[in-house]
């Protein structure tokens, strides 16, 4: 290593942190730069949350994420720039709610929904979920006076403007199962899609419909893919191309601290880098820079997460009726949950996991924040599983497989004023530290990955690496 070598270390694998790796390195060998990249993983394994493998005979079975959205371009503008050119996009299949209410539980979301915000009347009107009192509360909503945005808290925001059913059954519902999060308890700014209605127009129902209308017409691309290989694949491939561009990867080394280095950058565990990407869940970020930066080591301190554990069984054909066959799966809202808080028919939404003898492939959401499953043991969470969803379904489920994989603290909860607490921290970071991941800016992998590139910029604009 010459003297005037810049060397950037990133600290996780998850798709933060290798896309952060992939884009360093890309810029090193664009411009020319003598420099060393390093990701070091605290797992044996690189990719984080994402996670696919071998279940009941089907190849790639995701654990974790099982699609990201094509929306804005950058997953599969990534996937593009590594090497991934096959992707799967979900089936047409509808999905549901279950909530017991009617001869048949299961009722199909309305159309014309924007994140659960009705943008249409008509469908919302005709809905087997929601009461006649529901439906004429949330049809009112244009006439309630406007409702404060300040407190930041997206729950009591949508009950104010909508009412208690379409919130539960409906917007917490769809949002709470996307973030496993307690609606109740977290950011409205977070969930940009419904922050931006909430912002464009004192009536949400209003600015639904205006932001539908006013909606490019459909352009046939699918909203979600996934790489045919599995979402391993986009680990798979950012890993190769951050070798294959001279970047060095490290596992199964859990980094402990980050401490100045003389007369600049950042002595890691005894090794001398010039910049740090910290892109690790915030709670563990916090010790890293418990001595290089106290303020903000105590800011990362106050995040909370969820956890989360995904139950995937094989049913034989033969238990599967055919009234669920056009399906991709239903969500159960708050009131009515037990642990089950969604349950995904994985062979009927994506192609690639079909199984050889039509075995249906269900992935179970048991957890969420505010309703802690972790004390259930493997058998338990099974037995769960198995008893929920059939009495959700309405048949006897006897699975021939069964994998649980246990997705412990996974999920950042933003809670109110989420973005204050975030440009806090960050205003707090010395110079040379990074903060990225989903713990910030987003949880998507889409927001991941852009939070990657955005930490890139700010290490590319302040040296020259
Ligand atoms: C069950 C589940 C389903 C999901 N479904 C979807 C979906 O369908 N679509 C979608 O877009 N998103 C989905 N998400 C969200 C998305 O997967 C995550 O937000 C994203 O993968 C987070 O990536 P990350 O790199 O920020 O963090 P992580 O994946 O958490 O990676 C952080 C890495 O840092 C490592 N690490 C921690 N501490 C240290 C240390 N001290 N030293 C070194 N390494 C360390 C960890 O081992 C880990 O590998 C889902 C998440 C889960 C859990």
């Amino acid at each position: 290593m010459g003297t005037n070598q810049q060397r950037v270390l990133v600290i996780g694998g998850g798709i933060t942190g290798l896309a952060a790796a992939v884009g360093l390195c890309e810029h090193a060998a664009g411009h020319n730069v003598v420099g060393d990249v390093v990701l070091i993983e605290a797992e044996p394994r690189l990719g984080g949350n994402i996670r696919s493998s071998d279940f009941a005979g089907v190849p790639t079975v995701d654990e974790g994420p099982d699609a990201f959205l094509t929306r804005g371009g950058e997953a599969l503008g990534f996937a593009a720039r590594i090497g991934i050119t096959e992707f799967v996009a979900p089936a047409a299949a509808s999905a549901a709610v279950w909530f017991p209410r009617g001869g048949n539980h299961l009722h199909p979301i309305p159309g014309g929904l924007v994140l659960g915000v009705p943008g249409a009347l008509r469908p919302m009107a005709a809905s087997s979920l929601l009461s006649w009192r529901g439906k004429l509360r949330a049809a009112l909503e244009p006439f309630v006076p406007r409702t404060p945005l300040a407190p930041d808290a997206l729950g009591p925001y949508m009950r104010a403007r909508l009412g208690g059913e379409v919130h539960e059954r409906l917007i917490d519902a769809l949002i709470g199962s996307i973030y496993a999060s307690d609606t109740d308890h977290s950011s409205l700014e977070a969930v940009p899609q419904v922050s931006a209605l909430a912002k464009s127009h004192r009536s949400l129902l209003i600015a639904a419909r205006k932001m539908r209308a006013n909606a490019p017409p459909p352009s046939g691309d699918p909203i979600f893919s996934a790489p045919r290989a599995g979402m391993q694949a986009l680990v798979d491939g950012a890993a190769a191309a951050i070798t294959s561009a001279g970047g060095q990867i490290r596992l199964g080394h859990s980094i402990s601290e980050i401490v100045p280095s003389d007369p600049q950058g950042w002595m890691v565990d005894g090794e001398h880098f010039d910049q740090v990407i910290i892109s690790v869940p915030a709670a563990m970020a916090a010790p890293l820079i418990r001595t290089a930066a106290p303020a903000a080591a105590g800011l990362l301190d106050a995040s909370r997460h969820a956890s989360v554990t995904m139950v995937t069984m094989a049913i034989p054909a033969d238990q599967w009726p055919a009234r669920l066959e056009r399906m991709s799966g239903y969500l159960v809202p708050k009131p009515v949950q037990s642990t089950v808080t969604a349950a995904s028919f994985g062979s009927q939404k994506w192609a690639h996991w079909a199984h050889p003898d039509g075995h249906q492939i269900l992935r179970i959401s048991l957890g969420r924040a505010g309703l802690d499953v972790d004390h259930l043991d493997d058998a338990q969470m099974l037995d769960h599983a198995v008893r929920e969803v059939s009495q959700h379904l309405g048949i006897t489920l006897a699975p021939t497989q069964s994998r649980i994989t246990r997705w412990n603290q996974a999920f950042p909860q933003y809670k109110p004023r989420h973005h204050e607490w975030v440009a806090a921290t960050e205003k707090l970071l010395p110079w040379g530290l990074h903060l990225a991941g989903a713990s910030y800016r987003g949880i998507g992998i889409p927001t991941c990955l852009r939070d990657a590139d955005r930490a890139v910029q700010r290490v590319i604009s302040t040296t020259r690496f």
